[in-house]
């Protein structure tokens, strides 16, 4: 059978659309972003209330409480919550990060009763720890240790910008588990562990660029233990575990660079048709119509390639090359298409109040988080070389 590239969405996929946009029309305000950029704060009500119409959940399976959809369905609802507002947009859309994708895939049946029916319906979050002060982008080497003990694992060690860190229910670590490992890579094991466990502290990092509304924190790990039922998978698999997991978050990180995007230009827009000046609305002049057709572009080409690459996951062809490329352009042309949109906006494109500052601010980390642009160009020629 001939199996074609989608591209339009579905009837159902519209219909999904349109609920996720009148829910953030009316929930995603100005004032509350506002309140919550200056704030620092997680939008727990706004999580909660996602949660129970379901858009937090969209890939999680009916038997665990969620809505059995694939990242297609993801991304068109992390796409348009960005695009209604991008700090609350991430924040809400990073609430159940990761869990449940990793125990999905690898997880016991009781890690999973346990864990995931809590963060598809909004009573929990979550939080994924790779980062350490030492290891960014380089993370085939954890400084964090897990050692056995009996029948417990011993803890030891530090994460640095973990999203949720000091509000998640439910975190992942990924630990050292064979020092002596060669490659090192093959040394790493997950492990999960519950909010309040002795040993574990979580530090709130204050003062981000953007996504204020989205907590980051570090996390000290002192000598603390899990049981061995605890440990996720197989052990000394973890590092493999993570780079399958982000071939498919990368992809709604790319959604979410969409929305911010789509949404810098759809203010942009409107505000071109009715400022006016030198007697004519700016629209009129060539120099703003063109930056606007030329981020309308821009904004359909990142669109194209990141749900190729999500649709592509859907078909159980998961592509890393499709994930990098979606999120390495994706995230270029959010950072572009909000400057534009200031620029269209003129001084007012300065101001806290008119929004569009806040929109570039937050477009920067998706070109950092789970994997710097250039982390992805490395992919990208990893595989032309493979393939050349
Ligand atoms: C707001 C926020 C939320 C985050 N959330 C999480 C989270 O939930 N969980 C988690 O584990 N991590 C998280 N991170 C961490 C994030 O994934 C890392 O910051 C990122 O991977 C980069 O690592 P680094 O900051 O150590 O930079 P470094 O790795 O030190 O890189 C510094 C610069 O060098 C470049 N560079 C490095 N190596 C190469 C190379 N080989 N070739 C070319 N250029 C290179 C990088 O691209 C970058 O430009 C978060 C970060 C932020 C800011």
């Amino acid at each position: 059978m001939v199996r074609q590239v989608q591209f339009e969405f579905t009837d159902e996929q519209k219909e999904i659309k349109k609920a996720i946009r009148e829910f953030c029309t009316k929930d995603f305000t100005p004032e509350l972003a506002l309140e919550y950029d200056q704030k620092e704060e997680f939008p727990m009500e706004l999580y909660k209330k996602a949660a129970e119409l379901g858009f937090t959940s969209m890939r999680i399976p009916q038997d665990y409480e969620g809505q059995g959809y694939g990242l297609v369905e993801d991304c068109i609802v992390v796409e348009e919550m960005c695009r209604a507002d991008p700090s609350l947009g991430a924040a809400v859309s990073l609430g159940n990060l990761m869990i449940p994708d990793i125990l999905l895939k690898h997880g016991t049946d009781a890690q999973k009763e346990k864990c995931i029916p809590p963060l598809a319906n909004g009573d929990a979050t979550s939080a994924a720890a790779f980062t350490e002060p030492e290891h960014g982008s380089d993370i085939t080497r954890m400084d964090t240790t897990a050692v056995k003990s009996g029948n417990e694992w011993v803890i030891n060690g530090a994460k640095e910008f973990i999203t949720n860190a000091s509000i998640a229910d439910f975190l992942v670590l990924l630990c050292q588990t064979d020092p002596n490992a060669t490659p090192s890579h093959r040394g790493q094991s997950l492990f999960l562990v519950e909010k309040g466990t002795p040993g574990l502290e979580a530090t709130k990092l204050h003062g981000k660029m953007g996504i204020r509304p989205c907590i980051t924190g570090s996390l000290a790990l002192s000598d603390l233990k899990v049981p061995g039922s605890n440990l996720v998978g197989e052990l000394n698999k973890g590092f493999y575990y993570a780079l399958e997991l982000f071939d498919g978050t990368r992809i709604t990180v790319a959604a979410q660079a969409v929305g911010m995007a789509q949404g810098a230009f759809e203010r942009a827009f409107q505000y071109a048709k009715t400022r006016k000046q030198f007697g004519a609305p700016i629209m009129n002049f060539q120099a703003v119509s063109f930056r606007l057709a030329e981020m309308a572009m821009k904004v359909e080409a990142a669109r194209l390639l990141t749900y190729k690459a999500a649709w592509l996951y859907d078909q159980g062809r998961v592509s890393p090359m499709a994930t990098s490329m979606a999120k390495a352009y994706s995230s270029r042309i959010a950072m572009e298409v909000t400057d534009d949109a200031i620029q269209v906006y003129g001084g007012y494109g300065y101001l806290a109040d008119y929004h569009l500052e806040r929109f570039h601010r937050c477009a920067k980390i998706t070109e950092i988080y789970e994997g710097t642009t250039e982390m992805q160009k490395l992919t990208i020629l990893n595989y032309l070389m493979k393939s050349s």
